[in-house]
């Protein structure tokens, strides 16, 4: 049965999400740079652009176990007829060869090891009859091989991270073999999370009769950690401005943002309304989107503050749409969008005509392409329906229901493998 649309549904006086969403971004900036060493600066992004000081590698070293010559020397031999060169000393990985090749003479020669100053190539081991005084080759070499060269892989100048890249392994790896032991990075925004409301409780403890779980605190620390920013569970602070108040200002020292749930909308006990109403820093929003509608953003001493609401479904598609994008450009990154697919729908999804409708699915890939089923009913307070989802279906302000086997876009909010 499709659901009457009711008065509350009107979108007068909303704001567009993608409106809101933009107002919210352009109002972050990318935290200030600073130096970590790698190991801390895995998954921050790059302040600045790192070019190649030196050669990489910065000696030529030999690719074979065999014998440095000079190919001029052997261009002629064959197993009928060898050259013999005399082994003027030896090349061991790690360090400086002992002699250097001259006219007629050759170096043994280890995988890695650097390539003897004269010569400039490697015959390998397995085309020579040595003996410890000399070598008998077997077969020519062209200059050059089995040599890989200085420089090869970059030479001073070469980029080698661009800024806005995020460091992963790979970058890891290539700033260590640069000598970058440290790196300048955009730091890992600091988000205290705060839960407010009267009824809640520790996820530990048993519920009195209209106690609630505190399960926002969590769906947000975990949402948090995977844009690579570090939440700070202060809490829950009870339905009283003081004590919101006071729990801000008390984490001010070590935020560089805020996020709390509950209390923006317009009851009685709207406490975020009240604790920050007067200083006009943060600003309240009735935002056109289902789930999620009230929303409040500001500052809190110049640092970010979002006040979601307290609908736990409000809570995870708010931080998807606004939380996520904003923590994600604080932390220097410039991509901000989830991927997103068009998936042909199994069931029918609606929702209220004037807002944007963000419809929990489970997508998956099927032989004609992306398919999208309904992952349960559309209240904002059933939240397991979004730990059976990895999808939000996007109903577009103006339609009320998109029919399955029509398309629909899906936000994809986590790999299809999770
Ligand atoms: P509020 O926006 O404070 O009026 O809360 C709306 C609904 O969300 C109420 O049913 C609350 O009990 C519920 N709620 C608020 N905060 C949380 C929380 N931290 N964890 C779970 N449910 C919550
Ligand atoms: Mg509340």
């Amino acid at each position: 049965m499709q659901q009457p649309v009711h008065d509350h549904d009107s979108a007068e006086g909303l704001a567009p999400v993608e409106e809101y969403r933009d107002d919210v971004l352009s109002s972050v900036e990318p935290l200030a740079p600073i130096e970590l060493h790698l190991q801390e600066a895995l998954g921050c992004v790059a302040a600045r652009d790192v070019h190649a000081q030196e050669d990489m590698p910065s000696f030529s070293s030999s690719a074979m176990d065999g014998f440095a010559v000079r190919s001029a020397d052997v261009a002629g031999a064959s197993p009928e007829s060898p050259v013999e060169l005399r082994v003027a000393g030896r090349a061991r990985i790690g360090r400086r060869p002992d002699a250097t090749v001259g006219g007629g003479e050759s170096i043994r020669i280890d995988t890695g090891a650097p390539v003897p100053a004269g010569a400039d190539a490697v015959v390998p081991i397995e085309a020579c009859l040595s003996s410890r005084e000399t070598v008998r080759v077997l077969q020519p070499v062209s200059p050059g091989k089995h040599v890989r060269p200085a420089g090869e892989d970059a030479t001073p100048g070469d980029l080698l991270v661009p800024a806005g890249r995020r460091l992963g392994a790979p970058e890891l790896g290539v700033l260590a073999a640069a000598g970058h032991a440290r790196m300048l990075v955009h730091p890992r925004p600091r988000v205290v999370v705060i839960s407010t409301g009267d009824e809640l409780i520790d996820p530990g403890q048993f519920p009195q009769f209209g106690e609630v779980r505190d399960s926002n605190a969590y769906t947000i620390f975990g949402a948090v950690r995977e844009t690579g920013a570090r939440p700070y569970l202060a809490g829950i602070v009870r339905d009283d401005v003081d004590a919101f108040r006071e729990a801000i200002v008390s984490q001010l020292v070590q935020a560089d943002a805020f996020i709390s749930s509950g209390g923006v909308s317009v009851g009685e006990h709207d406490v975020v309304k009240r604790a920050f109403f007067k200083r006009g820093e943060v600003r309240f929003t009735r935002v056109a989107m289902q789930p999620g509608m009230p929303q409040a953003f500001g500052r809190i001493e110049g640092k970010p503050y979002f006040g979601l609401p307290g609908n736990p479904v409000s809570v995870f598609v708010s931080f998807e749409m606004f939380v996520r994008p904003a923590l994600m450009k604080m932390a220097g990154r410039r991509d901000l969008d989830r991927p997103q697919v068009t998936a042909v729908l199994d069931t029918d999804v609606e929702g209220p005509k004037g807002k944007t409708v963000f419809a929990r699915v489970r997508v998956r890939r099927a032989e004609d392409g992306w398919r999208a089923a309904s992952a349960g009913a559309r209240g904002s307070n059933l939240f397991t329906s979004v730990a059976r989802s990895n999808g939000l279906a996007v109903i577009p302000p103006g339609v009320d229901r998109i029919e399955a086997g029509s398309q629909c876009r899906v936000i994809l909010f986590r790999s299809m493998e999770d």
